[in-house]
Order: C-alpha cells, then structure tokens, then sequence
C-alpha cells in the first residue's frame, strides 16, 4: 500500500473511530470516517456480523470510489444464548428499555441477576472486513475475539458500550478501567486490525523483480 492511498472507515460510532484512528494513524493510512465524506450510514439487516460488514464497506466505498473498511461488532453472553450479539447496540431498544449505553448495561445487569461468576461468561467479537473497491470480489476479512465475565455491577471510568460491565480475562479487570493503549492491544478490535493489517501488507507486498 502507497502512502497516499485514502481509505474510508464505515462506521458512525464516534469509539470506535477513535480507536481505528489510534491503531491506523501510526502506519501512515489515511482513514478517513464515512461522516467526513458524506456516507450516510445503512441500517444493519444482515443476520450475520460479517455481511453486515460487506455492506457497510460496500457502501461506503461505492459513495466515495475508495477502497472501504467497515466493522461489526458485539457482545455475546453465554447465558443469553449469545445474546444481543449482533443486536449490541440496540439491545435494550428492543426491549423498550431506553437507547443508551448505560441503559444496554442495565438491562444486561438485570437479565443475568442471581447467576454466579462462573454462570456469567462473554466475549467481545469483532469482524473487519477491506474491499478494495466496490465490486471486489474477495474481501480481506479478519476476526478478533475478546474473553471475559460479565461483572455484578457497573463500574466507572473511560470506553464506551458494554465497557464497564466487562471484565476481561487478561487483565481481569473492567474494561473502562484500562488505558485506551492497552484496551487497543488487547480487545477484539485490536485484534481484529492487527490482523487486518498483517494481510494487507502481505496483499500490497511489491512484486520482486
Ligand atoms: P456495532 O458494531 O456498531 O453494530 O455496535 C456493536 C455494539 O457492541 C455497540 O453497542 C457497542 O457499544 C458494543 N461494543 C462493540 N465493541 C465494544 C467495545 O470495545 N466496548 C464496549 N462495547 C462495545
């Protein structure tokens, strides 16, 4: 990949642009969020993280003629059957429970009410996915997975989601308590990215004479 090629993040979510631009930026990427390019978010109909992300990608790269990465991402909660999973984001909506962060936590916290620790597993998971242009027939797509607990309570400081309701397990700690570098090197996404990235650089590696 060229210094100067551009590439549009498909995502609206104002966390997880911070964090794409934290690991992207030091590589000299030019990752640009569909906001500042006019790319009015799609809503997520797909039944599977991966299509959503293909089309999110395909979409943004289709408005703006760039080559396109786009993300989706959830929670998933073993006593919930994998519960919201792909409905992270909306969870309590669907449930008429409010439409915040905090409100997704709350209702999470009341659904898993009296179960034990070892009753409480989840994990974060991410699927990134590059199409080159538009109509590429072979996106890159790369996964990340984030093991961990969910807590009894909320606890406070940074992130965003489902942060301060996750204890991961490398750290065991919450997650909203970790610095954004080590939130980046651990979690899905950063996984997901470091991955991403790994076949990129084999898929743009100059032809040897
Ligand atoms: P989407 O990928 O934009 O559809 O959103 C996924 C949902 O999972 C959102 O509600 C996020 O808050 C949540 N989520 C994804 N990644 C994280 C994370 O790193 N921390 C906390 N919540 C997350």
């Amino acid at each position: 990949m060229t210094d100067a090629q551009s590439i549009v993040f498909a995502s609206s979510n104002a966390g997880k642009i911070r964090e794409l631009d934290e690991l992207l930026t030091p590589l000299g990427m030019q990752v640009k969020s569909q906001i500042e390019l006019g790319v009015e978010p799609l809503p997520e109909t797909a039944v599977t993280f991966v299509e959503n992300a293909i089309v999110k990608a395909r979409h943004a790269s289709s408005i703006t003629g760039l080559a396109a990465i786009a993300d989706d991402s959830g929670l998933e909660v073993d006593a919930l059957n994998g519960a919201p999973g792909l409905y992270s984001a909306r969870f309590a909506a669907m449930h008429d429970a409010g439409s915040g962060d905090s409100d997704n936590n709350a209702l999470l916290l009341k659904k898993l009410e009296g179960l034990a620790d070892d009753e409480r597993g989840a994990r974060f998971r991410s699927v990134m996915v590059f199409l080159r242009h538009e109509n590429d027939p072979s996106p890159i797509i790369a996964e990340g997975v984030w093991e961990g607990h969910i807590l009894h309570s909320e606890t406070s400081g940074g992130g965003f989601g489902y942060d301060p309701v996750f204890c991961n397990h490398d750290t065991n700690t919450a997650t909203s308590l970790l610095d954004k570098h080590e939130k980046n090197r651990l979690s899905h996404r950063g996984q997901a990215v470091a991955q991403l990235i790994a076949r990129l650089s084999d898929a743009y590696k100059p032809m040897s004479a």
